[in-house]
């Protein structure tokens, strides 16, 4: 299957043995042993990925919203090859290893506020997953079990384990997984374009919080543990809460003792430009943020969440009343993984991303706005590094019609055939990419990205 120096694909071979034996994350099993699907990409550099055909393109959604620093990266790769030869594995049970440390010391260094304990797992799913079992075992010691509800938003992505599938409120991801679970409830996603009940945006708040309230009163705060949620939604669009929104949940859970959980996976290591989203982006501290994606920059995997000491000595020290947080997973804090995170650290403060981001995420913005001259583009929106485009042909529509579900992939391919990926997500078109991006490569980004819609919008009049 591979050349005799082992670098070289052979593609024919990896696309027939992909079509005939890989299940992919999100297959879809009518086409499962056929060939038309997805791309092979052989090789990358920097914001650019290459497919099989030798087809050189911007990546738009810098993988899945997480090759922060790029492909290519020399520093990160050698710091894997490195620890990967010194010590490339130790029970996280029984013993200590180096990266992990001086990681745990470094995400507690710039995690906001009092946020000071880090626990590692192995990706975004099992990061949300374990600060939303912790809130269980932390309510049994402290004596409330009934204090388990989660309150989670309409939109919201979470992840792909059972809990955080159930508490994942997009529709398309939910059907024959038996994900209903009588301690899940959601809430309306902040998403004033395709639910605009509550009028500008101040009003719309209002609508919010009352929402939020109504439902803590109606349920029992007795009955609530943790409200969950995205700084900004990403796969639900990046969808941009009203100004206030983090705020005024935050001050609504600290009354009724719930915990929040600021889910960081996407926005977490400089998407906005900064460490974190919560603070300063959204001034909050949390009481927990979950985190994974952007901490590696996708070289390998690492999740995990980082908790408050205000929280954590509630059932530590004294007050552990002889509890053990078993939540045993063999590769947390993976010493690989976690030289690998690292690494990635230092070439974001080497090499100034996050003020870079600052300075570009603007004119990004800025520029990403400018679509919505295009009568096909229903809403601009974004932050940071976080962009979408939602197309709508009746713009005032609160539901998405079935041409509109399908438009973002055929933007997409046009857009591909033109050298940039988009991520297509059924009417909207997300970009996020490397946050080492210079102004002149948005520039190209957007004008394929126009050409694209343009192209669309001309076939439909
Ligand atoms: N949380 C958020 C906000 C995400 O966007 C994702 C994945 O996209 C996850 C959690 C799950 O992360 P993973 O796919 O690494 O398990």
């Amino acid at each position: 299957m591979y050349s005799e120096t082992g670098s070289q694909w052979n593609v024919a071979e990896l696309e027939d043995a992909a079509h005939r034996h890989l299940i992919s994350p999100a297959e879809e099993l009518a086409k499962l042993g056929t060939s038309g699907g997805r791309t092979l990409f052989t090789s990358a550099d920097g914001i650019y990925i290459t497919d099989s055909r030798g087809r050189r393109m911007i990546d738009g959604p810098a993988g899945m919203w997480c090759t922060q620093v790029g492909y290519n990266c020399k520093p990160i790769a050698d710091a894997i090859a490195a620890q990967a030869l010194r010590i490339c594995y130790n029970s996280p049970w029984y013993s200590l290893n180096g990266p992990s440390a001086g990681l745990a010391r470094r995400i507690a260094e710039f995690a906001p506020g009092d946020l000071n304990h880090v626990f590692f797992t192995t990706g975004g799913s099992s990061a949300v997953d374990s600060a939303l079992r912790f809130m269980q075992f932390f309510n049994n010691v402290l004596g409330r079990p009934s204090k388990k509800t989660i309150i989670c938003r309409i939109d919201g992505y979470h992840g792909s384990t059972h809990l955080t599938a159930a508490c994942s409120g997009r529709a398309g991801n939910r059907p024959n997984f038996d994900l209903e679970m009588d301690n899940v409830t959601f809430i309306s996603a902040p998403n004033r374009y395709r639910h605009p009940q509550g009028g500008d945006e101040a009003a719309f708040l209002e609508f919010l919080v009352a929402e939020f309230e109504e439902r803590i009163e109606s349920l029992g705060p007795q009955n609530i543990g943790a409200f969950l949620a995205e700084p900004v939604l990403a796969s639900g669009g990046v969808i941009v809460p009203p100004k206030g929104y983090h705020r005024r949940f935050l001050e609504i859970c600290r009354k009724h003792d719930i915990l929040y959980i600021s889910d960081e996976v996407v926005t977490g290591f400089g998407r906005c430009g900064e460490w974190f989203a919560s603070e300063p982006a959204f001034d909050i501290v949390p009481d927990i943020i979950t985190f994974a994606k952007g901490v590696t920059s996708g070289y390998v995997p690492l999740g995990g969440f980082v908790i408050s000491d205000a929280v954590l000595g509630r059932i530590s020290g004294e007050n552990a009343k002889g509890s053990a947080y078993t939540n045993g997973y063999t590769y947390s804090g993976h010493p690989v993984s976690c030289a690998a995170a690292l690494a990635n650290i230092e070439v974001i403060e080497q090499g100034g991303l996050l003020a870079h981001v600052r300075e570009v995420a603007p004119y990004f913005q800025e520029q990403l706005r400018k679509l919505g001259e295009i009568p096909l583009v229903g809403d601009v929106r974004g932050i940071g590094l976080l962009g979408c485009v939602e197309c709508a042909t009746d713009p005032h529509s609160q539901a998405a019609t079935d041409f509109d579900k399908a438009v973002a992939a055929r933007i997409d391919r046009l857009c591909y055939e033109n050298g940039l990926i988009v991520r297509p997500i059924g009417s909207m078109c997300v970009l996020s990419p490397a946050l080492i991006i210079k102004k002149e490569e948005i520039d190209t980004m957007i004008s394929i990205l126009r050409e694209s819609i343009e192209k669309v919008q001309a076939e439909i009049r």
